[in-house]
């Protein structure tokens, strides 16, 4: 009898265990190292490795500090900055660096002294969303990059040059399989990826400019490439001095068809941008939140 109410009370501590994880899986980081603190059983599950897979600085919620709603939020606010520094030190900790995806929050402006703080932390990373805006050097993108030599998959943005990443994933990151560019494709862009990530199967440049050429070169050229996901691209070239436009039927001429078959564009207004683009909760900024944060392609959406 002992024995079944032993037994019983196991299943319910257990259970009581599950709970709370699937509870704490959906609070924010800071609410998590918060949640930490209660006692000695909470401080154990929000250890528990599930939390920290992805560590996702976009969702925020503290009264100890202004949360971002602007870009080039926090800029001049060191406090704030510092005060999430120290939260992101307590956190990191629990983490025990399991974080294999890191998304930055849109709005903060990232600095060298954050980017490697992180990436010293979170040397198990597999997927990293880059912000919006921010100021990187070289040297700090190369040391950041050193540490995620396991890295698969990028969402780069404007803030940091496309030849300072490719120069730092030509030296440590081989293993790149997905890219998602959110500012501009260009020739150059094209030439990099070709270069330095051979074995790219994901590509999206959704919703921005893409050079005619660079689009034809990625997929001439890689043969592991399996779907670029063109949704709502301007498709662009210069033709005589002059810019020409092109529709995904222009395409055809262009490349052949196993190439046309990779392509992924909005069909019948059923992409996202069709679904969603209309959404007043997105406005000013929902335009460019977008193209950062939603993909056609689930595993670069976040
Ligand atoms: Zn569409």
């Amino acid at each position: 009898m002992k024995k079944n109410n032993s037994a019983s009370r196991i299943s319910i501590q257990d259970l009581f265990y599950d709970i709370l994880i699937r509870i704490f899986l959906k609070l924010n980081v800071v609410e998590i190292s918060v949640a930490s603190m209660v006692c000695k059983s909470w401080n154990e599950i929000c250890r528990n490795p599930l939390l920290w897979a992805k560590l996702d600085l976009s969702r925020l919620s503290s009264n100890a500090f202004n949360i971002p709603l602007l870009p080039d939020a926090w800029r001049g606010d060191l406090v704030s900055k510092c005060k999430l520094i120290t939260c992101l030190k307590y956190a990191l900790r629990l983490s025990n660096y399991n974080t294999s995806c890191l998304v930055f929050n849109f709005f903060i402006y990232l600095q060298d002294a954050e980017l490697i703080f992180i990436a010293k932390r979170t040397p198990n990373l597999k997927r990293l969303v880059l912000p919006f805006t921010g100021k990187l050097s070289n040297n700090a993108v190369d040391i950041a990059m050193k540490s995620w030599d396991s890295l698969e998959s990028i969402t780069i943005t404007a803030m940091v040059k496309t030849s300072c990443i490719f120069s730092a994933i030509s030296k440590y990151c081989m293993t790149i399989y997905e890219l998602k560019f959110t500012n501009y494709f260009g020739i150059n862009d094209a030439d990099l990826v070709v270069q330095y990530t051979p074995n790219l199967k994901l590509l999206s440049v959704r919703n921005i400019m893409v050079n005619l050429r660079a689009l034809c070169n990625i997929l001439n050229s890689l043969e592991k490439l399996e779907v670029v996901n063109i949704c709502h691209g301007f498709i662009w070239d210069r033709v005589e001095g002059a810019v020409k436009a092109y529709t995904v039927r222009d395409l055809r001429n262009h490349l052949s068809l196993p190439c046309l078959r990779k392509l992924m564009f909005c069909n019948r207004r059923r992409c996202l941008r069709c679904i969603n683009g209309n959404d007043p909760v997105r406005i000013p900024f929902g335009v460019f939140e977008d193209i950062w944060r939603e993909d056609e392609i689930s595993s670069l959406a976040h």
